[in-house]
């Protein structure tokens, strides 16, 4: 049985009122969030957005709002009329912004009823993903769910503000799009009206981007929603929002410069704090030889040394024949790590297999010695290494003896694994840097070709065009990215404007003439028409927004996610569509997997 609300307004809200609005009469409205019955008192924790407000209905002021306090149960929504009174002394709470007062209950309307919750409504409790995500509404009722909106929005308000302030304008470019080449598989979305064929929904405004640059618009930037049909096991998002921007006639350290102003911006308003700039700058190649990683966590040190010189000579074989062949000994030493049990350091050497490494050396330094299976075979170099780490009693060393990138990216990966584990990177701090001067290009091992590290619109280095098909792996591009407490938050580059550069770089990836002209021709055809300088950069603002909101995945700020199997599990979709619509759509669903068995 549950009330209308009639003409009753709220008066405040349920965080508002302190000690000074004592004898006030409030009307609140909200949720029950905890109920107590205190032999003939009936407490009642009313929640909404903003706070709690503790609410008394006692017989002596209200009989007939008191019996009706009966029938509450947790989330039930009420609203209540009463009088503000201090609490009486020694029942304060000082850990509710509330906690001075209470509201003596006159009247009570129980506007809607609940049932029998899944799972409480506090921040506290671990609830499994599913069973939040089937209610995702009831989750999002949590006030800690609550605050990573509050600040998502913050973001994306101190985002727009900076760049309206600097000339931006935000325009909309189409989801329902031929294709962009962002690396990932596109989504299609078959087309009714033109019967088999099928539209892409736009992994990112790319190539839409860069032609209102082409018409002109020098400035421009949209906070959009991309959708990339990925495999979802690293925390991604088949769709995600991105702060995506273009500029004209920057070169690639003025736009840096203006992006750092707006990242300052958006750390300024929500945690106040000043970011020096410029932000440092690292090279791909000194990221990946100091940090053994693209996006190094710059909050914490233990940078990687090459010690390949240490063992050219040396006993140590397996090393030996690594330098040898023109790979290189990198290592890796972790403060106070040295504790380790014996099984513990055989799980790191597997671990250091299943990714890529033929091995790991592990070296337990102590008062008395180094402490590792190949000890013996170290002794001549342990001081030259012990000084190389700057190493002493206590540490552990890592050592891979590898190819150079496989040698880098393990003891990179061992780094912040590490340091995670050891409680070494200082929680608060916030190490922004950009890498510059990717490679243009990677070798796509199973493609048997060259690949855009990037993607294929991304300008080669000026200096480095003559060698673009002579050396391509050499080629460095006008690429960057920025990286936050050792996450890419965003990734941009200098672009090609000139047609016949960029149909050097088709033809460097394998595109044909024709595939080309069928996939791109639009923009072939307006870079011969006065296209602009222009470069830009896309952050991932689901990203931002949960590194600055504290969270460890970016299901946490983004309101109705997908599970890790691309599900919602609250909708239900995906879904089989009804023959009906098959049919419009001159669709057959064929069951690829049976007919081939
Ligand atoms: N479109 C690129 C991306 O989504 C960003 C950029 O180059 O501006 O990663």
């Amino acid at each position: 049985m549950t009330d209308a609300l009639g003409d009753w307004r709220r008066s405040h809200s349920c965080g508002a009122l302190r000690a000074a609005e004592a004898g006030q009469t409030v009307t609140l409205m909200g949720w029950a969030h905890r109920r107590r019955d205190h032999g003939g008192l009936i407490f009642v924790d009313l929640r909404d957005r903003t706070g709690l407000t503790q609410c008394v209905f006692n017989p002596a002021t209200s009989p007939a709002a008191h019996e009706r306090a009966e029938a509450i149960r947790v989330e039930f929504v009420l609203a209540v009329r009463g009088v503000v009174a201090r609490r009486p002394p020694g029942t304060e709470n000082a850990k509710l912004a509330t906690g001075d007062i209470e509201v003596h209950v006159g009247e009570l309307r129980i506007l809607n009823e609940a049932r029998p919750l899944p799972f409480p409504i506090e921040d506290e409790v671990e609830v499994d993903e599913l069973t939040r995500l089937t209610h995702r509404y009831l989750d999002l009722r949590r006030p800690a769910m609550y605050r990573n909106f509050v600040i998502r929005d913050a973001v994306s308000r101190a985002t727009r503000d900076y760049l309206h302030a600097h000339g931006f304008v935000e325009v909309e470019t189409p989801f329902l799009i031929r294709t962009t080449p962002e690396g990932a598989r596109d989504f299609l979305v078959p087309s009714r009206l033109n019967r088999g064929c099928f539209y892409a929904l736009a992994q990112s405004p790319q190539l839409f981007k860069q032609l209102l640059m082409v018409a002109g618009f020098e400035r421009y930037f949209q906070i959009v929603r991309c959708f990339r049909d990925e495999d979802l096991r690293k925390d991604r998002q088949p769709e995600f929002t991105q702060i995506d921007i273009e500029t004209s006639f920057l070169d690639r350290d003025e736009l840096l410069s203006l992006i750092e102003g707006m990242v300052a911006e958006i750390l300024r308003r929500i945690h106040d704090v000043e970011l020096a700039r410029p932000f440092p700058r690292l090279t791909y190649a000194e990221a990946m030889e100091r940090f053994g990683s693209d996006k190094p966590d710059l909050r914490f040190g233990m940078e990687l040394q090459d010690v390949t010189a240490l063992f050219r000579d040396g006993e140590f074989q397996a090393f030996r024949q690594v330098a040898e062949a023109g790979g290189v000994v990198k290592a890796v030493r972790v403060p106070g790590a040295g504790g380790l049990t014996r099984k513990e350091a055989d799980d790191l050497v597997a671990t250091a297999k299943t990714w890529g490494a033929k091995g790991l050396v592990w070296i337990k330094v102590t008062e008395g010695g180094l402490q590792s299976p190949v000890a013996k075979f170290l002794e001549p170099v342990r001081p030259a290494l012990l000084g190389a780490l700057g190493a002493s009693a206590g540490d552990l060393l890592l050592l891979v003896g590898d190819a150079r990138p496989t040698a880098t990216t393990v003891l990179g990966r061992f780094r912040v694994e590490l340091a995670q584990r050891s409680g070494l990177i200082p929680s608060g701090g916030h190490a922004v840097l950009w890498v510059v001067d990717f490679p243009l290009l990677e070798w796509g091992e199973e493609e048997g070709r060259w690949q855009a590290m990037h993607h294929p619109f991304t300008a080669p280095r000026d200096e480095d065009l003559p060698r673009l098909e002579s050396e391509p792996g050499a080629v460095l591009a006008k690429a960057y990215d920025l990286v936050l407490n050792g996450q890419e938050v965003g990734g941009g580059s200098i672009r090609i404007y000139q047609q016949a550069v960029q149909q050097r770089v088709f033809d460097l990836l394998g595109i044909a003439k024709d595939e080309a002209r069928a996939k791109f021709g639009f923009l072939l055809d307006a870079l011969e028409f006065g296209a602009p300088p222009m470069g830009g950069i896309a952050f991932g603002l689901d990203r931002l927004v949960a590194i600055l909101a504290g969270q460890d995945s970016i299901r946490e700020v983004i309101a109705f996610p997908k599970t890790q199997r691309g599900v919602d599990p609250m909708t239900d979709a995906p879904a089989p569509a009804s023959p009906a619509q098959l049919r419009e759509l001159g669709i057959t669903v064929v069951d690829w997997d049976r007919n081939r068995s």
